[in-house]
């Protein structure tokens, strides 16, 4: 409890999934959160039960990641509500999964749009402010398709790592300024994305217990399970990482083979 005490935050695509338990999880932490979020019913929702859950204050804003006018405007809406933001974390993301050959410029351009300049237009925001005042802490969901491939997911892990790259070349330009820029690897987490993989595969009650076969803990993971390392990044408890990558995926990534 009161991690964040009065420490104001903007997650991206927060009205749910990860995001959505990011935002909880910071609330709960004392923070005040924006909710940057395409759907802004959803997002409004999302924000009624997490001010409802923890009485701290949370604003849902209209936002699409993949227009920087759009990032900076939830940014000065959220200055205006809560002031200066100490953290941002870029969660907003979609899955592009192709054969690299029969993927359209479109699907590229889509990929990239959301999951790596969505992640830049986000830092670019709030930059400025933070490096003005001396402190900040950017955390961006990135994937364990940030350093691992799986054949016809194509260009997610193009765009993830990127995110990487990202992660890296800012943490490291600011860091003078005491502004921390991190990434979580999350592997397989139960949330609508996953769910709708599933779906789309011929038999996805197969496809589900496919996955959970390749998990040496034998089971995905949790969102609450992504948020506990946000919140830890975002925090005070943090100070001396920077410009790194949390992987959370129960040691998938680790593991060679059965
Ligand atoms: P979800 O699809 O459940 O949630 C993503 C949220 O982002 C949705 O609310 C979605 O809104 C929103 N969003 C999508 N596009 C935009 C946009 N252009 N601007 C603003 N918001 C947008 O995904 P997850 O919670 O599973 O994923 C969150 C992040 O975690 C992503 O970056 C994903 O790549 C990453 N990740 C997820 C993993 C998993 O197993 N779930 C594993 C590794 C990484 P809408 O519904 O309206 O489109």
């Amino acid at each position: 409890m009161n991690r964040l005490a009065g420490k104001a935050a903007l997650v991206t695509g927060a009205g749910r999934g990860i995001g959505a338990a990011i935002a909880l999880a910071f609330a709960r932490e004392g923070a005040a959160v924006v909710l940057a979020e395409l759907d802004l019913d959803m997002a409004q929702r999302t924000a009624a039960q997490i001010e409802a859950q923890t009485g701290a204050r949370a604003l849902a804003v209209q936002t699409d990641v993949t227009q920087a006018a759009s990032v900076q405007h939830a940014v000065s809406e959220g200055e205006s509500a809560f002031g200066a933001l100490d953290i941002l974390v870029n969660n907003a993301g979609i899955n592009v999964f192709c054969d690299p050959l029969t993927m359209t410029d479109a699907d590229w351009r889509r990929c990239f749009a959301v999951d790596l300049d969505g992640v830049w237009n986000g830092c670019r925001a709030v930059l400025p402010g933070m490096v003005e005042r001396g402190a900040g802490s950017i955390v961006n969901i990135a994937s364990t398709h940030a350093f691992k491939i799986i054949p016809g997911c194509f260009p997610y892990p193009v765009a993830k790592h990127g995110v990487i790259g990202l992660t890296r070349a800012l943490g490291i330009e600011y860091a003078p300024r005491n502004v921390r820029v991190n990434a979580i690897a999350p592997g397989y987490i139960e949330t609508q994305l996953t769910h709708d993989w599933w779906n789309e595969q011929p038999d996805p009650a197969a496809a589900k217990q496919a996955t959970l076969d390749l998990q040496p803990m034998k089971r995905i993971g949790r969102p609450e399970e992504v948020a506990m390392t946000a919140v830890f990044l975002a925090s005070d408890e943090a100070p001396f990482i920077n410009a790194s990558c949390i992987t959370v995926d129960g040691g998938r990534s680790a593991l060679y083979h059965d």
